[in-house]
């Protein structure tokens, strides 16, 4: 079978139907142990459930004093009440005097409520006099206190399976008591570049030659999801040499492996031969721009089948194959509850033509003007424009069903990055 001639075996997906039938293939990894301090960006394995109420006790919000609000009634500037200070308490201890009718406790933000108070008259509606304090204002039961399990309560499920753990959630481990957290291990996602053009980093740039930049953004895109990029270097345009490449990632136990270059339709592109040949092709084409020579498939390694997605090589492809594509495999692999990024919407700054019914990922940068976001071209849109990706926030989503789009029409934009 000549591979390069299967346009009619592989119909062109939409992008939905493509990432439903990459996910549908993918579960989530097992579970592991992680320290609260190495567990920023993890996802939770199993729901968090607190086992104490946060605060534990019912304390003041302000500086002030403890009292009995029956005793505060009718209390004002003209006409203070007299109240006799029988303590000092300080957060952090308890008070060993109970507030009865005609007395105050002096007490600072986080001191338990002592008992007989049920409320607090912040500092400054009040005038210390010696042994007594002059209370110039009437307040409620309740005022300025904050009740015993305000923040959380025992037995409620404070951060569940599947959060992408931030700054606040590591927070709420460790008012929780957590040391340790149990998050999804991180999948393993070898990078495969391909292309005879290509040299590393540190080679001379021969004539003919380029860069491989692919693998470089494609493991940064790895990392930004939580996953460990495992570098398989660079394979000329040979079968046995991408193989042979493949076959060393999988032998490093990746999770998931990504291929750029070698997908189109040109002479060279051996990426399909190669999964036709070794493992499987479960789709190649994606109605979408950049992008649309997306390959996807399998290769079996220990009897497990390790999905592979082939990008087109030029880099913005790449990158935008990615977000569409791995960002979700890795997501899901990790067990997150969301797997989509944030968009938002905007209005376009500038025209776009020569629109085909493929749906188009422009790159854009984003204005913030009153109100709204105006999005505006990032410059030449073409896949081989890295520098139109270094410029972007994001990527504005024009439908496949528009054959263009005029300034001022409203657009989704799916920033670059996020998560959620
Ligand atoms: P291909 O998808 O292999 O036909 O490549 C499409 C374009 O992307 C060609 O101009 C390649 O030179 C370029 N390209 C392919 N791989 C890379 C890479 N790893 N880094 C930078 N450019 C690449
Ligand atoms: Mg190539």
């Amino acid at each position: 079978m000549e591979v390069g001639d299967v346009t009619g075996i592989y119909p062109m997906l939409s992008v939905e139907e493509a990432r439903g039938r990459i996910l549908a293939r993918i579960r989530p990894l097992p579970a592991e142990t992680v320290r609260i301090t190495d567990a920023l960006g993890r996802v939770t394995a199993a729901d968090v459930v607190a086992d104490y109420d946060i605060p534990p006790h019912a304390n003041t919000a302000m500086d002030g004093y403890a009292v009995r609000a029956a005793d505060t009634v009718g209390a004002s500037p003209d006409n203070p009440v007299r109240l006799r200070v029988i303590a000092d308490l300080a957060a952090g201890y308890v008070a060993d005097k109970e507030v009865i009718p005609g007395t105050a406790i002096r007490i600072m933000t986080g001191a338990p409520i002592p008992p007989g108070a049920d409320a607090v008259v912040r500092f400054e509606q009040t005038n210390q006099d010696g042994d007594y304090v002059e209370i110039m204002t009437e307040v409620p039961a309740g005022k300025e206190v904050r009740p015993a399990g305000e923040d959380v309560r025992a037995g409620e499920t404070v951060i569940p399976q599947g959060t992408i753990l931030r700054p606040q959630e590591i927070g709420m481990l460790a008012a929780l008591g957590r040391r340790e957290v149990v998050v999804t291990r991180r999948p393993r996602v070898g990078i495969l570049a391909t292309g005879d053009e290509l040299v590393g980093i540190d080679d001379p740039l021969g004539p003919g030659k380029i860069r491989n930049s692919n693998t470089y953004s494609n493991a940064a895109q790895v990392q930004r999801y939580g996953g460990i990029p495992v570098i398989l270097g660079i394979a000329r345009d040979r079968e046995g040499e991408i193989a042979g490449k493949l076959r060393a990632g999988l032998r490093e136990g990746v999770d998931l492996l990504l291929v750029s270059g070698g997908v189109s339709v040109g002479d060279f592109d051996v990426v399909k031969k190669v999964l036709a040949s070794e493992g499987r092709i479960e789709f190649w084409r994606v109605r979408m721009k950049p992008g649309k020579p997306l390959a996807f498939g399998y290769l079996s390694f220990n009897g497990k089948d390790v999905p592979v997605i082939g990008t087109p090589g030029n880099p913005v492809s790449t990158m935008v194959s990615f977000e569409m594509f791995a960002r979700p495999a890795i997501l899901s692999l990790l067990g997150a509850r969301t797997l989509d990024p944030v968009a938002i919407w905007a209005r376009l700054a500038d025209e776009i033509s020569e629109k085909d019914s493929r749906r188009h990922y422009v790159r854009v940068w984003l204005e913030d003007r009153e109100g709204e976001y105006v999005a505006h071209l990032t410059g030449d849109q073409g896949s081989g424009i890295l520098s139109s990706m270094v410029k972007a926030d994001g990527l504005a989503v024009i439908p496949e069903d528009w054959d263009r789009a005029d300034p001022d029409t409203r657009v989704r934009v799916i920033l670059l990055g996020s998560v959620r």
